[in-house]
Order: C-alpha cells, then sequence, then structure tokens
C-alpha cells in the first residue's frame, strides 16, 4: 500500500471524512493508501485514503430518487410569478426570476 506524507496525497485519494464532504462512501473498496504525518516522540499520525472513483454515494440513487431529485430542482428552478423555468435556482433574496425581480421593482419591494 502506498503511503504518502501528510498533504501530499496524490489527487484522486481522499480521506473517509473527505469521501463524506463529497456525499460519498468507500462503498466496500480497501484502504488503497495511507498518509502519515510524523510525530515527535511519538508514532505517526495515520490517516486512510480511498480512491474516490471508487467510492459509491452515501444513498443508492434509486429511479424513484433520482425522479424525486430531479422535481425538486425543479421546483426550485420554476418562478412562482411567471411559471417559467428559470433555468437556474430561483434566488431566496429575490423569491422570483431575476426577469420578473427586474421588470417588476415595485412588486418586489
Ligand atoms: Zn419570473
Amino acid at each position: 500500500m502506498p503511503v504518502y506524507r501528510w498533504r501530499l496525497a496524490p489527487d484522486g485519494y481522499a480521506t473517509r471524512r473527505q469521501l463524506r464532504a463529497l456525499g460519498l462512501r468507500p462503498g466496500g473498496q480497501d484502504v488503497a493508501a495511507q498518509l502519515e504525518r510524523p510525530r515527535r516522540h511519538r508514532g505517526p499520525l495515520v490517516a486512510y485514503l480511498y480512491l474516490v472513483d471508487r467510492a459509491k454515494p452515501v444513498r443508492p440513487m434509486t429511479p424513484g430518487r433520482a425522479e424525486a431529485l430531479a422535481k425538486a430542482m425543479a421546483a426550485r428552478r420554476t418562478c412562482p410569478a411567471c411559471r417559467r423555468d428559470a433555468g437556474y435556482c430561483i434566488p431566496r433574496s429575490l423569491g422570483m426570476c431575476v426577469t420578473c425581480h427586474d421588470s417588476a421593482p415595485a412588486l418586489a419591494a
């Protein structure tokens, strides 16, 4: 197993915590590499690295879940004022698409 110095891990590796931040889990893969940070008077601090390529989503994406997610995203992109898909998430601060906001400043105020 390759061992890297702390902060010198190559791209494509992540700790379990870093995977989690990406919404991923090791997914049954073995530890791919380890990081060692030397410490005085003690053994090195070791962190285990996993391959990002082989990581799996925290929750597997089922068709139902994908559909629910797509609906939720579509709802967030749909402007409540003009009912059009703005193509981006409606900013909460505006509560409507930028076009509506710009064309109806009085209504927004
Ligand atoms: Zn709009």
